[in-house]
């Protein structure tokens, strides 16, 4: 059974939704970036005045302190772990790396969920969290496009890569996913 998962994919393929349900299953963490971002900025820290703005406007917020929350989480586990949200770029995937080296683990999988824009699009602005906006969506795509996707070469590159088509019911797509990482 692997226990270090990765789930890839655009913004509103339900990326959030399956890492939950696995982790729920099997009791590990489940990291996202953006939701403990969201929570920094609702608590009003100072972390959370620093990146508001950002991630209001769709852009990624800085690597150095994405870096940070992931190291104080990943240190203070040590079941299983989903991430979600994180690496969004080359840069991070490298850090990533780092970290886990350090910490003696490593990524086993690497979920690629994808899902067609016009349905992605349609789901985000449904969902209507705050940067759920029109302008936003397009902002967040756009990024997605030219600096997180060339991640699953990066990650096909070293086996770990397994496609799931997002456009399936969310209880399918979550059997196909532990039928993969149990083996
Ligand atoms: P979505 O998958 O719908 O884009 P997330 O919850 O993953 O939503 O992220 C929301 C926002 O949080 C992003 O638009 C970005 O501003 C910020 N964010 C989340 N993860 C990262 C990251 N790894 N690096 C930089 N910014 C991030």
């Amino acid at each position: 059974m692997k226990k270090h998962l990765l789930f890839l994919g655009p913004p509103g393929a339900g990326k959030g939704t399956q890492a939950s349900l696995i982790s729920e299953l099997n009791s590990y963490l489940h990291l996202s970036t953006g939701e403990l971002l969201r929570q920094e900025v609702k608590m009003n820290t100072n972390l959370g005045v620093q990146v508001k703005e950002i991630i209001n406007s769709g852009e990624l917020v800085d690597d150095s302190l994405v870096l940070e929350i992931v190291k104080k989480n990943l240190i203070s586990n040590n079941k299983g772990w989903i991430l979600d949200g994180y690496p969004r770029n080359l840069s991070q995937a490298n850090s990533l790396n780092t970290v886990l080296n350090e910490l003696n683990q490593s990524l086993e999988i690497v979920f690629y969920l994808d899902l067609n824009e016009d349905i992605l699009v349609e789901r985000l602005l449904k969902r209507g969290r705050t940067d759920d906006n029109e302008k936003t969506i397009r902002t967040r795509l756009e990024i997605y496009k030219e600096t997180t996707r060339p991640l699953i070469n990066f990650y096909e590159s070293q086996n770990i890569l397994e496609y799931i088509e997002g456009n399936r019911d969310l209880k399918i797509i979550s059997d196909d996913i532990r039928q993969k990482m149990a083996l």
